[in-house]
């Protein structure tokens, strides 16, 4: 691999939306993105699962990834409620977010689920994003960087590659809180991911290591050139079409 890998932005609308609104945003980033001619960053919209089908539609051929928020580490099978990584490739998904600190907590992930979601995910052709980031008491405690290598060995799996992995580095206390790590804390973690991605995954240079916490208009430039930082997980920011333009024009 040479060079930087290019940027990844990708939106988590989380549990927010509708048809309407899922048809206006998506159709308004993917006219942007048309008009722009793609450029060097690519951009990945999350709906929750029955807005697929609309997000897909309304952004077409402009070349606008969509991806799922989760998937089960079954192919198919008695599972209420749940939703096998085959059907989101079936829904038109290229990624799906797995390892949420969000799934981890309201759901009890752990760390083997998670690796076990991703190798489902990758099984069905989809690239997982893994999400690991430490709480506020462990960073307060000193062990953030430990905490993170930790996760980011328990939830990849093994064979993992540049081209079927991205690893999302969310420390928990900055997500929704309008508060975010300094650059030298980010750069610190960002290189810790990618020494040990460059020791355990073909090509881990190339892995995608996306920053999300917090990412707004206005710190997105200053978090997008740290190195290592290869794009963002946006929440809040993702769900209002210029903000999210403009964090993706940052990139
Ligand atoms: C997220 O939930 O992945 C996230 C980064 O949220 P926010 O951007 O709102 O902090």
């Amino acid at each position: 691999m040479t060079g930087s890998p290019k940027p990844l932005i990708a939106g988590n609308w989380k549990m927010h939306g509708s048809e309407v609104f899922a048809a206006d945003l998506a159709g308004s980033l993917a006219d942007r993105m048309a008009g722009h001619g793609g450029g060097g960053v690519e951009m990945l919209l999350c709906p929750p699962a029955l807005l697929l089908g609309s997000v897909r539609a309304a952004v077409g051929a402009s070349g606008v990834a969509i991806g799922g928020q989760d998937c089960h580490v079954a192919e198919q099978g008695a599972h209420t409620g749940d939703i096998a990584a085959a059907m989101l490739a079936d829904a038109g998904c290229g990624y799906v977010i797995v390892g949420h600190s969000e799934r981890r907590a309201d759901h009890g992930e752990d760390d083997a689920l998670v690796q076990s979601k991703a190798e489902a995910a990758q099984a069905a052709k989809l690239v997982p994003v893994v999400c690991i980031g430490e709480t506020l008491d462990q960073r307060d405690a000193g062990t953030a960087v430990e905490v993170v290598i930790s996760q980011l060995r328990g939830s990849v799996p093994e064979g993992s590659s540049a081209s079927t992995l991205v690893v999302a580095y969310e420390p928990v206390w900055a997500i929704g809180t309008g508060r975010t790590p300094t650059p030298a804390d980010i750069a610190e973690i960002h290189d810790a991911i990618r020494d040990v991605l460059t020791a355990i995954t073909t090509q881990g240079d190339g892995v995608r290591i996306l920053y999300g916490g917090s990412v707004k208009p206005i710190n997105a430039a200053e978090i997008l050139t740290i190195e290592n930082v290869n794009g963002a997980l946006v929440g809040g920011a993702s769900l209002k079409a210029d903000d999210f333009w403009a964090i993706a024009q940052s990139a």
